[in-house]
């Protein structure tokens, strides 16, 4: 399912994140960037260990927030490293977090001038976050993001699996929908 806003496409695809060619693609990290299992473990199987060797140097990241480092054998050219929350009763600022994690991420994107970006469904496997509530805070951040500055042209959601692809589908149509009449 794809979508424009202000001449940008918001891409929903159900895939493997570590086989996107777009500019850059995004890992849903750790804060001591330590990898682990999950999207994280992947990318670092694929990519070989030069991106592990870049995230030692750096020595973390804060929840919320998000590093870059060089790809490795990856068809991207960069990967960031966003460290979304651990949900635990969403009442811990989570929805904030996570928002941050996809902004920063954006952001790091925008500044370095790439033109494309993959994101996985960041916080809802080992960390719990539930995947509907993590879909809108993902989708409604790329969406301002997207309506305020002009450089990115395609934001791609690879979603791991049918469920969370059918989950993110349905909130982006819901979201669509108020942005016609808004
Ligand atoms: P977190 O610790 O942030 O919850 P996980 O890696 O445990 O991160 O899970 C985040 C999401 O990434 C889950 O929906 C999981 O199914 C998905 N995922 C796992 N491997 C891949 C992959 N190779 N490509 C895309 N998504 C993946």
């Amino acid at each position: 399912m794809d979508m424009n806003i202000n001449g940008a496409v918001l891409s929903l695809v159900r895939g493997d994140i570590t086989l996107q060619d777009t500019d850059c693609i995004v890992n849903a990290a750790n804060s001591r960037l330590a990898g682990g299992g999950g999207v994280d473990g992947a990318i670092h199987r694929a990519g070989g260990p030069e991106i592990m060797d870049e995230c030692r140097k750096i020595k973390g990241c804060p929840t919320g927030s998000a590093v870059v480092t060089k790809a490795g054998k990856l068809k991207a050219r960069y990967v960031i490293h966003a460290v979304g929350p651990i949900y635990r009763d969403g009442g811990r600022g989570e929805e904030e977090l996570l928002k941050s994690a996809y902004r920063k991420s954006l952001e790091l994107a925008f500044e370095k001038e790439l033109k494309s970006i993959a994101f996985p469904s960041i916080s809802t496997g080992a960390y719990g976050y539930p995947v509907e509530a993590a879909a809108c805070a993902a989708l409604k951040t790329v969406v301002d993001f997207l309506r305020g500055h002009r450089g990115i042209e395609l934001v791609r959601f690879v979603l791991f699996s049918d469920r969370d692809m059918n989950v993110y589908r349905g909130v982006l149509e819901k979201i669509s929908g108020c942005l016609l009449t808004s």
